[in-house]
C-alpha cells in the first residue's frame, strides 16, 4: 500500500525549513529564555489545550514521571492506573516509588472504569492516571467526581488523545496535571521523542521546571547559579523536536478533520458486517483515531458456541492474508506483564517499603481488560495520514471479502488448537519450572 498515502508523520517544507531554521539560530535547548523553539512550542501546547502553563520534556514517560513528582507524594502510596494501557503509563509511578494499583476498563470506551476505581481506592490512594487510549477521552466526569470526593489529584495521560475533545475541552487540559508524548508514532508528532506536561496550577509548574533540569532554576533572565534546589534528572526536549511538533501543532486539527472523515467512513462500512463491533464514541466527546481497535464475536455471526478468541485468530490470519495490517495492541493486562509480576528493576521497591500494597498479578482480577485483549484486534498507523481513505477504502473492501467467506473460517476457528494472546507473557520460565 502506497507509502505517499500511509508515510507517518507528513513531513513537509515547513518542518524542513524549521528545522534549518534552529541549525542556524543557535538556540539548541529549552534554556532560551523565551525566545527559542521551545518556549514557543511551550507557548503553543498551552494555547491550543487552554491551559495556563506547559513544559515541554524528552518523552512522555517523563512527562509523566515529572507530572507525579511535581504533586511531592509519600513514598509508597497508591495511584490508580488502567489494566489496560501501555506500560508507558506505569513505570513513571514506580520511579517515583509509588504503587501502581489496575483498574480494570469500560467494555466500549476501553478507558479506566469509574466503578472499578472507586472500588479500588484505599487509605494510602493519591492519585489517578487517566488513560485516553487509543485516542478516546476517558469518562472525566465521574474520575474528576471520584477524585474530589475522596481527595485524589488526576493525571491525563493524554499521549494518543492529543486533539480529542471532552464536553468541549480539550484533551490533556482536565486533570489537575496532564502528560502527553510527541513520539514519532503519536498524532502530533516530533522527528524522534518529546513530551509536555500541562496544568493551570503555578506551584506544580515551578515544580516540574526545576525537575526537568538537575532541581536548577532556570527561568528567563536569570544567569546560572549551578545551585541545584531538588534532587533531579535532566529531561528536557531539544529545539528541533520542538521546531518539528510546532509545525504539526498548526496542521493538527486539519489532519484530524481529514482522518476522522476517513476512519469514520471506513468503520460505517465495516461496522454493518454481523460480529463486528467497531469503536463507539460517545455523544460528549470525540476520538483522535490514534488505534482502531475492533472487536469481534461469535454470537454476533450466530454462533455462539465459537470461542471468541479463536474466531479472532483466524480472522487475523484471513485479513493479514488480504493485505490489512491487524495486530494485537497489548497482549496481557499491565499487572500480569513479566517485569510486574517479578517486580524486577528497582530492588523490589516501592513494594518493599512498610505498609505497601502487595501487587495483584492475577490477570482474571481484569475481567474485562481480558476479554477485549482476547477477542479483539487493532488497526494502527497506517491511517493517520490524511491522505490514507483509498488506503482505507481497500481494508473495507478486504474486510467485506473475509465476511463473504466467513462460513469458510467458522470450522478453522473450532479445529485450532487456541491459546489467548497472553500466553507467552504469563508462562515464563520462572512460573513453568
Ligand atoms: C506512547 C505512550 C506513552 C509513552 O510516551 P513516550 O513518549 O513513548 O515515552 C505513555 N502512555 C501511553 C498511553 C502511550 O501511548
Amino acid at each position: 500500500m502506497g507509502k505517499e498515502l500511509t508515510g507517518w508523520p507528513v513531513i513537509t517544507e515547513e518542518e524542513h525549513a524549521a528545522v534549518r531554521g534552529v541549525l542556524d539560530g543557535g538556540l539548541f535547548t529549552s534554556n532560551d529564555a523565551g525566545r527559542g523553539e521551545v518556549s514557543a512550542l511551550q507557548r503553543d501546547w498551552a494555547a491550543y489545550t487552554g491551559t495556563r502553563y506547559c513544559a515541554a520534556v524528552s518523552n512522555g514517560t517523563a512527562a509523566l514521571e515529572l507530572a507525579l513528582a511535581a504533586l511531592d507524594l509519600e513514598p509508597g502510596s497508591e495511584v490508580l492506573v488502567p489494566a489496560l494501557t501501555f506500560i508507558g503509563t506505569a513505570i513513571p509511578v514506580v520511579q517515583r516509588l509509588l504503587v501502581p494499583v489496575f483498574v480494570d476498563v469500560d467494555p466500549v470506551t476501553f478507558t479506566m472504569d469509574p466503578q472499578a476505581a472507586a472500588a479500588a481506592v484505599t487509605e494510602r490512594t493519591r492519585a489517578i492516571i487517566v488513560v485516553h487510549l487509543h485516542g478516546l477521552p476517558a469518562d472525566m466526569t465521574a474520575l474528576r467526581a471520584l477524585a474530589d470526593s475522596r481527595g485524589l489529584k488526576l493525571i491525563e495521560d493524554a499521549a494518543q488523545a492529543q486533539g480529542a475533545e471532552y464536553q468541549g475541552r480539550r484533551a490533556g487540559s482536565i486533570g489537575d496535571v496532564n502528560a502527553t508524548s510527541l513520539n514519532v508514532v503519536k498524532n502530533l508528532p516530533t522527528c524522534g521523542e518529546g513530551g509536555l506536561i500541562t496544568t493551570d496550577d503555578e506551584e506544580l509548574y515551578e515544580r516540574i521546571v526545576l525537575r526537568r533540569q538537575f532541581g536548577e532554576d532556570l527561568r528567563a533572565g536569570k544567569d546560572r547559579d549551578y545551585i541545584s534546589r531538588v534532587l533531579a534528572g535532566n529531561e528536557k526536549l531539544s529545539a528541533v523536536q520542538a521546531a518539528f511538533t510546532r509545525r504539526q501543532l498548526a496542521r493538527l486539527d486539519e489532519y484530524h478533520a481529514l482522518r476522522a472523515k476517513n476512519v469514520e467512513s471506513f468503520l460505517d462500512r465495516i461496522g454493518r458486517l454481523p460480529g463486528l463491533l467497531a469503536p463507539q464514541v460517545p455523544a460528549d466527546r470525540t476520538h483522535a483515531w490514534h488505534i482502531l481497535r475492533l472487536r469481534f464475536s461469535a454470537a454476533g455471526l450466530g454462533h455462539p458456541e465459537v470461542c471468541d478468541g479463536a474466531l479472532r485468530a483466524v480472522l487475523q490470519r484471513a485479513l493479514k492474508a488480504e493485505g490489512v495490517p491487524v495486530a494485537p495492541y497489548q497482549v496481557v493486562p499491565l499487572p500480569g506483564q513479566r517485569a510486574f509480576r517479578e517486580l524486577s528493576g528497582f530492588g523490589g521497591y516501592p513494594w518493599r517499603i512498610e505498609g505497601a500494597a502487595r501487587p495483584r498479578h492475577d490477570i482474571h482480577e481484569f475481567p474485562v481488560s481480558l476479554a477485549v485483549i482476547e477477542d479483539s484486534l487493532t488497526i494502527q498507523r497506517i491511517h493517520l495520514n490524511p491522505a490514507a481513505g483509498p488506503v482505507l477504502d481497500r481494508c473495507a473492501e478486504a474486510f467485506e471479502k473475509v465476511w463473504d467467506r466467513i462460513e469458510d473460517l467458522l470450522p478453522l476457528a473450532r479445529a485450532m488448537e487456541y491459546r489467548p494472546p497472553w500466553h507467552a507473557a504469563v508462562n515464563t520460565p520462572e512460573e513453568s519450572a
